[in-house]
């Protein structure tokens, strides 16, 4: 394949070299971690050397990690904790649909947060809402992820944390995005639970992990062994979880990138501000993550800037790219009342530590091509 410039790291990262070996070598732990002889101990050292790295990156402590097969399930094992019993949960409108499914909370006892026109929760909502329900008896669980998926807008998480704890209620975020591409630090967000996925990150795919915080619990989404301190039964994925561990050591050191892959997507944004006047940059007048951004342009068609980008080596995504293959108005667009033939030409491009300037020349080019046949497809048409 002729050289590419893959612009979709939020939907996954390219594996990294280093965990590619460090993974690669833990597939020769053959034992089984919960097995007391050398083999089982051997296996069982090396995910709880990983614990303590994922727990670094967080600032949590080992013992508060429990792997998972990714951040759907960490996000399901969250929802799940406090479901059925006085509790009332609260879910952003721009979650990921992993939470957005409200896990076992029931359709009546969940409530969506609305979001701002820059794609932020608006906590105002949330503050009357918790005082709403307090006057019922409910606890509130609150779910609010750290940075959007689609976006990057980062959410007021330890704000809302603060609300929701005044209310005696506790608090989920979901972090898959903003770990490793922002601070995190469950202490100074004063999160309950943290949602992380190894792959987002350069880790191997089917692996994450559930943090906890201030002493929450959980209750086992799977039931069997007693593996991941009776939370998450089964044998673990030794060498996903090693992997995870190096990803995260890695993600941790390219923190002090971060200012260099705000100012490539940047000068991407600029350039094709100048190639498309009329384009929106969407949650562009709030915090984002440094790596990611969602350009809207008027009368262009996603699908279409997708494909045309990747028949020139560009990848990026339309909407929300995490389950492949449809063709769906954005929820997250929608709910920032992005108008729906404004939101059908958003495209999302995402970089990370493989991205260099190479890539954002190449995907400037073709875009101007896009948008140049765009432009003359629409003097035909009038
Ligand atoms: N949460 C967010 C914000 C995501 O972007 C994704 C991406 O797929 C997930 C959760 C799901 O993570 P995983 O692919 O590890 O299940």
């Amino acid at each position: 394949m002729s050289q590419r410039s893959y612009l979709d790291y939020n939907a996954t990262a390219p594996l990294r070299a280093e965990v590619r070996a460090a993974f690669s070598e833990a597939l020769s732990l053959y034992g089984n971690p919960s097995s007391v002889h050398a083999e089982g101990r051997a296996a069982r050292a090396a995910i709880e050397a990983a614990r303590v790295k994922v727990a670094n990156l967080v600032g949590a402590r080992a013992e508060d990690v429990i792997f998972t097969s990714g951040g759907t399930e960490a996000n399901a094992l969250a929802l799940a904790a406090q479901a059925g019993e006085a509790w009332h949960c609260y879910l952003s409108a721009v979650e990921h649909p992993s939470v957005l499914s409200g896990g076992r909370f029931y359709r009546e006892t969940t409530t969506q947060i609305p979001a701002t026109v820059d794609g932020v929760a608006d906590l105002d909502v949330l503050a009357g809402e918790l005082e709403k329900h307090k006057r019922g008896g409910w606890r509130p669980f609150v779910s609010l992820m750290a940075a959007n998926n689609e976006t990057g807008a980062i959410q007021p998480v330890a704000e809302a944390a603060h609300i929701v704890h005044a209310a005696g209620g506790l608090l989920h975020s979901d972090a898959v995005q903003a770990a490793g591409r922002m601070p995190l630090d469950i202490v100074a967000i004063g999160a309950d639970m943290l949602s992380l996925s190894a792959h987002k990150m350069g880790g191997p795919k089917g692996v994450g992990a559930l943090v906890l915080g201030n002493g929450a619990s959980v209750e086992p989404l799977i039931k069997g062994g007693g593996q991941e301190r009776r939370k998450r039964a089964g044998t673990e994925n030794v060498a996903g979880i090693v992997g995870f561990g190096v990803a995260t050591e890695l993600a941790a050191a390219d923190l002090a990138r971060a200012e260099a892959i705000a100012e490539l997507r940047d000068a991407l944004e600029a350039g094709a501000l100048a190639i498309a006047p009329d384009a929106v940059v969407l949650s562009g007048r709030v915090a984002r993550l440094p790596n990611t951004t969602c350009i809207a342009v008027p009368g262009a068609k996603a699908e279409t800037l997708v494909i045309g980008l990747d028949l020139a080596g560009v990848a990026v995504s339309s909407g929300s790219a995490c389950s492949s293959g449809k063709v769906e108005a954005s929820h997250v667009l929608s709910a920032m009342g992005v108008a729906p033939e404004l939101a059908q030409g958003a495209i999302r491009v995402s970089l990370g530590f493989g991205t260099g300037s190479t890539d954002i020349e190449s995907f400037l080019l073709a875009f101007g091509e896009l948008v140049k046949r765009l432009k003359q497809s629409r003097k035909v048409a009038a």
